[in-house]
């Protein structure tokens, strides 16, 4: 049986990263996005040739689905179920940066409100429905189990996992990113809450932290960004890509982490190191 993975916001950056890897170990993906069609479609189809190249076949589909509404998270949902009938991954990987930049004394509740919609209200209750859909698939499995053979060990055991990704922005304070800051720290508790909660149905919860990776969301800042790193930011002097956030996700994917949950994996070249 292929494993299904959801990934929000995979049409690009980090989360198009995490579904070249998922499909390079051969899941079947869920490519989610919120208007960028062209790079959705531009994605399932690299998704299969990776998997091709592996000598996997894949099944990739892309639903658009704007995760700060509570009908397109349930739709998105509901056409993971249709087209898959399964979910052993979550990845909550969409998110936005801050509408403006504005200074923290300058922001407005109008901005908040639509980041925090995007970055933390999305992923809270994506998980929650997501969380609930991989209980009863796991109830569903153990009573076939029981019906079929008494005793015998499931060869392909079901461990749903659910990934959200944070951010260094978690704990490193920007002024003039202050919701983003908010929403990033919110994401930690959030792991450690769902860790706790679906431990008991066998649903390790983790929280992956990555550093300043390339991608539309930095290009913006990458002069910025290009010399910090060149004058020694982070202990390993370049900037992430997202293949490298995929390979973490990958990682876990695979259960290389089986007795860990509401962990946080960075990824992010050794910033979080405090030095002297
Ligand atoms: P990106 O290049 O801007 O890509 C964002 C992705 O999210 C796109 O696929 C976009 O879809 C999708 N998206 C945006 N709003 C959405 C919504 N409301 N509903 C569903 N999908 C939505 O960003 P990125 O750099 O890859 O960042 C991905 C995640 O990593 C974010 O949560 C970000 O905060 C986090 N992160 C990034 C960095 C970094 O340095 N880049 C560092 C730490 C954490 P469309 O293509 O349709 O617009």
């Amino acid at each position: 049986m292929k494993r299904v993975a959801l990934i929000t916001g995979a049409s690009r950056g980090i989360g198009r990263g995490i579904a070249l890897e998922l499909a390079r170990i051969g899941f079947d993906l869920v490519v989610n996005y919120a208007g960028n069609q062209t790079a959705a479609l531009q994605t399932v189809g690299d998704c299969r040739e990776v998997a091709r190249a592996e000598g996997r076949k894949i099944s990739a589909e892309s639903c658009q689905a704007d995760v700060g509404q509570a009908a397109d998270r349930r739709r998105l949902l509901e056409f993971a179920k249709e087209k898959f009938g399964r979910l052993d991954l979550l990845v909550n990987n969409a998110g936005i940066t801050s509408i403006g930049r504005a200074d923290i004394l300058e922001a407005t509740e109008e901005n908040f409100d639509r980041l925090m919609a995007v970055n933390l209200k999305g992923p809270y209750f994506l998980t929650q429905q997501a969380a609930k859909w991989m209980i009863e698939q796991a109830a569903a499995r153990r009573s076939s189990a029981n019906e079929n053979d008494a005793g015998a060990a499931d060869p392909e055991p079901f461990r749903p996992k659910i990934i959200t990704i944070s951010s260094i922005s978690a704990y490193a304070v920007s002024t003039n990113r202050g919701d983003y800051c908010l929403a990033k720290a919110a994401l930690g508790m959030l792991t450690k809450l769902y860790a706790v909660r679906l431990a008991e149905y066998g649903i390790n919860v983790y929280e992956i932290c990555p550093g300043i990776v390339a991608s539309d969301m930095t290009a913006g800042v990458k002069e910025k960004y290009d010399k910090l790193i060149a004058d020694g930011l982070t202990p390993i002097r370049r900037w992430g890509v997202p293949e490298d956030v995929g390979k973490a996700v990958a990682a876990i994917a695979q259960d290389a982490l089986p007795f860990s949950t509401g962990e946080v994996i960075n990824v992010d070249g050794g910033f979080h190191l405090r030095r002297l």
